[in-house]
């Protein structure tokens, strides 16, 4: 069997400035009517499907026949863009490039398995992080696509984002987070899932001295802002993924705690023997353990793609009638993939990205003149301030809709 591939870390090259497609989307106007247009014919099967119509029995029977019933529909494909305007770093900036921190580099899977050193560091930022990143809501961006999930035109969503606003904002609409998701710890032994959330408070139990460095970086106002410049003014430096780096902090005193299910009951390994797992006397994990670390529940670096969210996402592509690109260079060769596997399905693609995506020539080298939006669309725009303003003008259409059929 060929080896799963690995998740790396992203193209960082400079990408060239897209072409607008079609050419009167250059303004905003002529980006919301175009991204209308693309969108309209799953509205148009949105309005037919829905219980008004005398041709949905008839439909829905086609469409059975076909074993597809979201054959018309949109998927979105997200990326750090659309979570851009809740607060949270954007790993590219505007131009393309890595802005933030450019010594910024991210932890890689092994390093994590294998060195309670590099461990120690992890959780030590992440720590200082979470914070902000608990507080960080979903915003109108992603309450535009459960909007467009409830209205028909949209059946699915694949993010590459682990912030879990898509799920917070469209709990109903299915989402494929194809990278994880930062709100659980998964054991790297038994795979059991535990909340963040709890575990921030075990760390503050287990290092008081961290705890009190976060209760005044949080006093001082530094973790109040996601501005690099304004956090490194008072001492931090802040990264993606509610990671923050503290120069000079004592990493190597950051403890731990173990997986409490492999802590009661140690797991056997194939050969019969029991894993060891062993936590000193405040509960913090000892080296010396051979299991029962626990890892966010993120794909990190250098680690594979669950096969069963591999192939949801696959499975979410071949249910789609067209996909539109929010917010995504698609840098990272999972998300790219899924594009091209549907350009090949000769599906209509929608990108909705400021600055250039990866690749792109291969999705809209062969558009034609004559195409307003609704075979392609290739955007440069802010999506929380432009997704509403379609998401209107779709609800007026399908009102006006429905007493047609
Ligand atoms: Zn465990």
């Amino acid at each position: 069997m060929p080896r799963a591939p690995l998740l790396r870390v992203p193209y960082t090259g400079p990408l060239p400035a897209p072409r607008i497609i079609p050419a009167s989307a250059a303004t905003t106007s002529g980006a919301v009517a175009a991204l209308v247009e693309f969108l309209s014919p799953s509205l148009l099967s949105a309005t037919t499907r829905s219980p008004q119509s005398k041709f949905s029995a008839q439909l829905d029977r086609a469409r059975s026949v076909n074993g597809n019933g979201d054959s018309e529909k949109t998927l979105l494909l997200t990326g750090a863009g659309i979570s851009v305007a809740s607060g949270l770093a954007d790993y590219r900036g505007a131009n393309g490039t890595y802005t933030l921190n450019k010594t910024y580099r991210p932890i890689y899977f092994q390093e994590f398995c294998d060195s309670h050193e590099a461990r120690k560091r992890y959780w030590a930022r992440s720590f200082l992080g979470w914070t902000n990143l608990d507080k960080a809501r979903p915003n109108r961006a992603h309450e535009a696509c459960g909007e467009l999930g409830r209205m028909g035109v949209v059946g699915g969503v694949i993010t590459q984002n682990v912030d879990s606003f898509h799920s917070t904002a469209h709990p109903h609409l299915p989402t494929t987070e194809l990278h994880g998701y930062l709100r659980s710890l998964v054991c790297l032994t038994c795979r059991s899932e535990y909340p963040r959330r709890s575990f921030q408070t075990q760390l503050s139990l287990l290092n008081p001295s961290w705890a009190a460095f976060l209760a005044e970086m949080l006093a001082s106002g530094a973790l109040d802002t996601e501005n690099p410049v304004e956090r490194r003014k008072k001492g931090l430096k802040a990264n993606p993924d509610g990671d923050v780096d503290v120069p000079d902090a004592p990493y190597t005193s950051f403890r731990y705690p173990a997986c409490p299910v492999c802590l009661e009951k140690p797991p056997k390994r194939a050969d019969g023997a029991t894993v060891r797992v062993q936590v000193d006397k405040d509960g913090a994990l000892d080296p010396r353990s051979e299991g029962g670390v626990l890892k966010p529940a993120v794909i990190m670096f250098g680690e594979s793609i669950p096969a069963a969210t591999k192939v949801a996402a696959e499975e979410a592509v071949d249910a789609a009638g067209r996909i539109l690109v929010i917010g995504s260079s698609l840098a990272t060769y999972s998300a790219w993939r899924l594009v091209k596997k549907a350009k090949d399905m000769h599906m209509p693609i929608g990108v909705l990205n400021m600055g250039g995506v990866r690749g792109e020539d291969i999705f809209f080298g062969d558009v034609e003149d004559m195409n307003t939006g609704r075979e392609a669309a290739r955007l440069s725009e802010n999506a929380e301030k432009m997704l509403p303003q379609v998401v209107r003008i779709l609800q007026e259409m399908h009102r006006k809709m429905i007493p047609l059929v």
